[in-house]
């Protein structure tokens, strides 16, 4: 059998880009997916179609993290699908993947209070609201995985805000690895680098090849290279992990 089957699993923001790529792995691996999206309803549906095709199973749930009511309105469309598909409510595996970014960033100078409000409710607070609902649901040996950022460790000015956001998920990694392990749970971060998720400013010659050069292997990385290592921390191999950060960067820390 595969190491996931049986389990379920939810992807936040995996309409596209490694949340996608994520969600794609997990199914692979036999997990049912959850493909959670915010406002792209047809790219999640395109997620699940290749989930499908792959032989894997999902279903998608919609829900604009940091608006109010989200949480509840993801739960209820979590526990319904759950419940159709396998006729429990149990989530095994829960990665915090959806963010607020910024691709250009903007200068510490002209950061509005309302913008670090905005960053920190979808990168911070509703990880923080989602992994507490969960763990309703969550059975012991369960996963949580985050999804951080390597501008954690390496300054970038233009990306305060963001980093500062991805610094507090990082404490509910800590924090909550301490607080779950009675349970088996383990809680990890996943760090990525650089990662052409196929948005525009990936795609313009000139800042990718400047991009490139960050990472040791002078290359960006893709999607499904940082849902490999999020599919590791999920199976039962990596039992052994918790209050981690992995680093998902190509090298791009090594100076
Ligand atoms: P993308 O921008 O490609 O996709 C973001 C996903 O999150 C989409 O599925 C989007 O859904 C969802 N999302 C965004 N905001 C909300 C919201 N308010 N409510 C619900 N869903 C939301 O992201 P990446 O694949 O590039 O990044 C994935 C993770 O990796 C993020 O946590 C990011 O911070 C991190 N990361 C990425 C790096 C990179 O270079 N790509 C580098 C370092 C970290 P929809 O479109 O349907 O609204």
């Amino acid at each position: 059998t595969s190491p996931l089957s049986g389990k379920t699993a939810l992807v936040t923001g995996s309409s596209r880009g490694i949340g996608r790529a994520t969600a794609l792995g997990l199914a692979r691996e036999g997990a049912l997916a959850v493909v959670h999206y915010g406002r792209d309803k047809q790219a999640a549906q395109q997620t699940v179609d290749l989930i499908e095709k792959d032989g894997g199973r999902a279903f998608a749930v919609g829900a604009e993290l940091g608006t109010p009511g989200a949480v509840d309105q993801l739960f209820d469309q979590l526990e319904a699908g759950l419940r159709e598909h396998t006729g429990e409510t149990v989530l095994d595996i829960l990665v915090n993947n959806a963010a607020a970014t910024t691709p250009a960033g903007s200068a510490p100078e002209e950061v509005s209070a309302e913008q670090i409000d905005e960053i920190f409710a979808v990168n911070a607070k509703a990880p923080f609201l989602l992994l507490q609902r969960a763990l309703g649901l969550i059975p012991d040996g369960g996963r949580i995985i985050n999804i951080s950022s390597a501008v954690t460790r390496r300054a970038e000015p233009s990306q305060v805000v963001y980093a500062m956001s991805k610094g507090a998920l990082d404490q509910l990694t800590l924090h909550f690895a301490r607080h779950l392990a009675p349970r088996h749970i383990t809680v990890n971060s996943v760090l990525p680098g650089l990662t052409d998720n196929g948005s525009a400013v990936f795609q313009m010659p000139g800042a990718r090849e400047q991009m490139s050069q960050l990472s040791a292997f002078k290359r960006l990385g893709e999607p499904e290279e940082v849902a490999n290592v999020v599919v590791f921390l999920a199976t039962d191999r990596a039992r052994w992990i918790t209050g981690a950060s992995l680093d998902a960067t190509g090298g791009s820390l090594l100076g």
